[in-house]
């Protein structure tokens, strides 16, 4: 099988790690997707991963309940990074070679971030884990995998979601939702389908890094969009 992709980025949301679960990380999920990154990791494809923090905590969802909104960003940030904790474990007892780096120093659990050095880790093999997203309040995991994506000159994000891709309208409430294969940028802002946010999204138009979205939840899927020919999930063009 052919490599499509020799480095790609991975965006995990925190909420897909919630499982059959109402709060926290289901073990299972966490399995099921270090498989899934350990696959094609095993084609000798460089993988770098940054997951959400939605499953524990959003600054938006904290200032709307009065909460200084910068220092909910920091507790989102945070959140992040106890995904991460949990994926890099998942990983690591699989076998698979991890680093951890944090956008936010704390040096006693994850590298700090450091672009060079990101870089020579994924030439290496391993694993790297982007967390604490961009580090900075007002943003998203979103944007931090855009950004860590054209850092690293990665070749492809992949949004791994619970649908199997972008579809004209909300699949999971309308049954007749149309799935697109591929679709340009200026047709997502024109339809407003919520892909991601317009920060991320535009980090990666002005920076022609493509972007596929696809179900992470089917097993096998991540290879097949990595390593096969086959068109799965939408890319956005
Ligand atoms: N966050 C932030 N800056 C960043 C990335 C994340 O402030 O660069 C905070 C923000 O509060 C966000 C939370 O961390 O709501 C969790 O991230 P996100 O909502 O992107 O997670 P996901 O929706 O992917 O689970």
């Amino acid at each position: 099988m052919a490599n499509q992709y020799k480095r790609i980025l991975l965006k995990l949301s925190g909420e897909a790690l919630l499982g059959e679960q109402g709060h926290g990380i289901d073990a299972d999920i966490l399995t099921q997707y270090a498989d899934e990154v350990k696959a094609v990791q095993e084609e000798g494809v460089e993988v770098s991963v940054v997951i959400g923090g939605g499953n524990i905590f959003r600054g938006v969802k904290g200032a709307t309940e009065g909460m200084d909104r910068v220092q909910g960003d920091y507790m989102g940030m945070l959140a992040t990074m106890i995904n991460s904790m949990a994926f890099q474990d998942a990983l690591e007892r699989k076998g698979v070679h991890t680093r951890l780096m944090s956008a936010i120093r704390m040096e006693e659990i994850a590298e700090p971030y450091i672009r060079r050095r990101a870089i020579r880790h994924l030439e290496k093999g391993r694993v790297v884990i982007f967390g604490a997203g961009t580090g900075n309040p007002y943003f998203t995991t979103d944007t931090a995998a855009s950004l860590r994506a054209i850092e690293i000159e990665a070749d492809v994000i992949l949004k791994g979601t619970r649908v199997n891709g972008i579809y004209d309208s909300d699949p999971e409430k309308n049954s007749n939702a149309v799935k697109f294969d591929t679709i340009t940028g200026d047709e997502i802002l024109k339809r407003r389908l919520n892909v991601m946010d317009l920060t991320a999204f535009t980090l990666c138009r002005d920076n022609e890094t493509p972007i596929i979205v696809f179900n992470m939840n089917e097993k096998g899927n991540l290879k097949k969009v990595v390593c096969s020919e086959e068109s799965v999930g939408t890319t956005v063009v």
